[in-house]
């Protein structure tokens, strides 16, 4: 069986919040709808996202470059050193992006690293007003560093 280790999530939390063009509007408004929430927290974005979010609601929000141009990766890059930990990524299901690979790789990368990430509105919600959002929190992560070692 595969061991375990965790990491300690504080209460402030940092969220990244991504919207491919055609969710981008519909995060805009959860956002909106979520504001007095998000303020308690660190936000990022993705280069246009994070731009839209601050300039529609006034949030700060810091910003990657943009999807395409590796905004993705970057952010998966701060999953991995453990600076984001918590991850809102409306992606397009009816439309191919040229970064696509980057996507997946995001996507993979917070399953590793067992991040809450929501990838549609509902379960945006539900994170949003889980009691947790108020509480430090420990995520267990599985130690797959055996397994790459031995090749199993
Ligand atoms: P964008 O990137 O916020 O720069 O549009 C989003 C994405 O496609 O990952």
């Amino acid at each position: 069986m595969e061991s375990v280790f965790s990491v300690r999530m504080q209460k402030k939390k940092n969220i990244a919040l991504i919207a491919h063009d055609n969710r981008k509007q519909d995060l805009l408004e959860w956002v909106r709808f979520n504001k007095d929430i998000l303020l308690k927290h660190k936000l990022y974005g993705t280069g246009t996202t994070g731009g839209l979010i601050s300039e529609k609601t006034g949030l700060d929000v810091f910003r990657f470059k943009s999807g395409p141009l590796g905004g993705d990766q970057q952010i998966g890059s701060k999953i991995v050193e453990g600076k984001i930990d918590f991850v809102i990524f409306f992606w397009d299901p009816m439309e191919a992006q040229p970064h696509d690979v980057d996507v997946k790789a995001l996507l993979r990368i917070a399953v590793v690293y067992n991040i809450p990430i929501a990838c549609n509105r509902s379960t945006a919600d539900f994170l949003i007003t889980s009691y947790l959002m108020e509480k430090d929190y420990t995520r267990q992560l599985i130690d797959y560093s055996k397994r790459i070692m031995t090749g199993k």
